[in-house]
């Protein structure tokens, strides 16, 4: 006990930063309850897109890894949501991290990030970001051909360089193999040039295309990874000693048990700890992690009620929302997906359905998100949820014709605090962290009793320095 209150003491300064706000019921939908308590926060005038982050959510894909990929390192690819809430959750998890840029590097350097737990990922890099990785101290990379190769040599010749296979992708909700990975054709003259230009193969990855659908394709994958491997050891270079296994996972549990048992059977098939015992495994997961961490509310904040245009004498109701294509939405044209509107209020819920079209807010015709759907009918200035909008949505949006891109508001409910709360039969507290704060696991009480991810390859990069 009096060890407790005084840890209590230590951390009072940072846990009277973090608002303790409604307890939740349990069998509460805690998404609508935390996206109502956003809005409450922050006043009925608001007209700006809010992103309601769930922390929580987090750490249960942090779990959900490593309970069916404990030999895989996770390096979270920042590109799919570089916030910082959610990269400091993971990094107080054990994650490492996947960067393409001289801005993602710098972005999780300042959250805390040892360089040893980057992974630089472009295959195709500016000459100054690897110069500027070099004075970082960032050693790991990939490449995919040979002019790579020369630039390297020039800019950072100690680069530990990681070969990019191509891989077969076409099911993939975002191929990716039009525009990197290595043909294997090229595979022996690249070995080649790494040794006369003195530069350093540490392993291979792949990436099997963004919404991986079908396990299979990582077959292919290792056995090409697997490949390479043996060239290198037949042209004598010292043992590669990195896989990466790149992104791909699916942001749903059921989605990932899926996907998830049959990774791991193919590695411990295709690369057994016995004919590789000192292989380090990582992997570059972005959806996996940021796809239902992160729920968005749009404002309907004009209303137009018109006939239809295809002749029907029915009314169609046109909204005007504050979040489009140039915003949240691009996610439709570039991650090719699905999104479902749902009216925010309890009451709106149970109202008849009408057919309506759902715009963006700029003055782009093209700016459309739905054009012709059913749903309940609103009212001007009313909310809507879009459930599951954390994956390449606000990071590739912009402020075009000057509307604003969502503010962030912070919650957590784990599967961790679930638990907790049936065990207790309390009801589990809702924790609001404003922005710019910094947030651990201990801070937030999460974990107390679970250790943070240190999966058997944790240890890789000091190993490898
Ligand atoms: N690694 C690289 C090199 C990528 O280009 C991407 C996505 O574009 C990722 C990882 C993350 O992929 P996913 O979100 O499908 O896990």
């Amino acid at each position: 006990g009096e060890k407790k209150r005084s840890a209590d003491k230590k951390t009072h300064k940072r846990r009277s930063k973090v608002t303790v706000l409604k307890g939740l019921q349990t069998g509460e939908d805690s998404i609508r309850v935390a996206a109502k308590q956003a809005l409450q926060q922050f006043g009925d005038t608001l007209d700006e897109p809010v992103s309601v982050v769930n922390l929580g959510n987090v750490i249960n894909q942090i779990d959900l890894w490593r309970k069916y990929l404990p030999n895989v390192r996770p390096h979270y690819a920042v590109k799919c949501c570089p916030d910082k809430q959610i990269i400091k959750q993971l990094l107080e998890g054990g994650c490492g991290f996947d960067c393409a840029t001289m801005q993602e590097i710098n972005t999780v350097l300042a959250l805390g990030v040892s360089p040893q737990d980057i992974v630089y990922s472009h295959p195709c890099k500016p000459r100054s970001h690897i110069a500027f990785a070099k004075s970082q101290g960032i050693s790991l990379m990939s490449f995919d051909n040979d002019v790579e190769l020369r630039k390297v040599a020039a800019v950072y010749p100690e680069a530990q360089l990681l070969l990019r296979v191509v891989c077969e992708d076409s099911t993939a909700q975002c191929p990716m193999s039009l525009k990197f990975g290595a043909k294997s054709s090229t595979w022996r003259e690249l070995l080649r040039m790494i040794q006369e230009l003195k530069l350093n193969l540490a392993g291979v990855s792949f990436h099997v295309g963004s919404g991986c659908k079908d396990p299979e394709s990582f077959e292919p994958a290792l056995r090409d990874a697997k490949e390479v491997f043996s060239l290198a050891k037949e042209q004598g270079m010292q043992a590669l000693r990195v896989l990466d296994i790149g992104g791909g996972y699916p942001g749903d549990r059921a989605g990932f048990e899926t996907i998830a048992p049959v990774i791991a059977e193919k590695l411990a098939r295709l690369f057994p700890q016995t004919e590789y015992p000192e292989l380090n495994i990582i992997s570059e997961p972005g959806r996996f992690f940021a796809a239902q961490t992160a729920h968005l509310l749009t404002k309907a904040y004009a209303k137009a009620k018109l006939p239809a245009t295809d002749g029907t004498s029915e009314q169609v109701c046109r909204y005007y929302l504050n979040d489009g294509l140039y915003g949240s939405f691009n996610c439709i044209i570039y991650d090719h997906v699905a999104v479902h509107p749902e009216p925010l209020s309890s009451e709106g819920l149970e109202r008849p359905e009408v057919p309506c079209a759902l715009f963006g807010p700029t003055c782009d015709g093209f700016d459309v998100i739905l054009e012709k759907h059913m749903m309940p009918e609103l009212e001007e200035g009313e909310w809507i949820l879009w459930r599951n909008m954390g994956a390449y949505t606000s990071a590739a949006g912009c402020n075009f014709n000057g509307f604003a891109l969502p503010k962030a508001w912070y919650y957590r409910v784990s599967a961790y605090d679930q638990q907790q709360s049936q065990e207790t039969g309390s009801p589990f507290a809702n924790i609001q962290i404003r922005a710019g704060e910094v947030c651990t696991l201990e801070t937030l009480g999460i974990w107390k009793d679970s250790k943070p991810l240190r999966c058997g390859k944790y240890d890789f990069c000091s190993a490898r320095a």
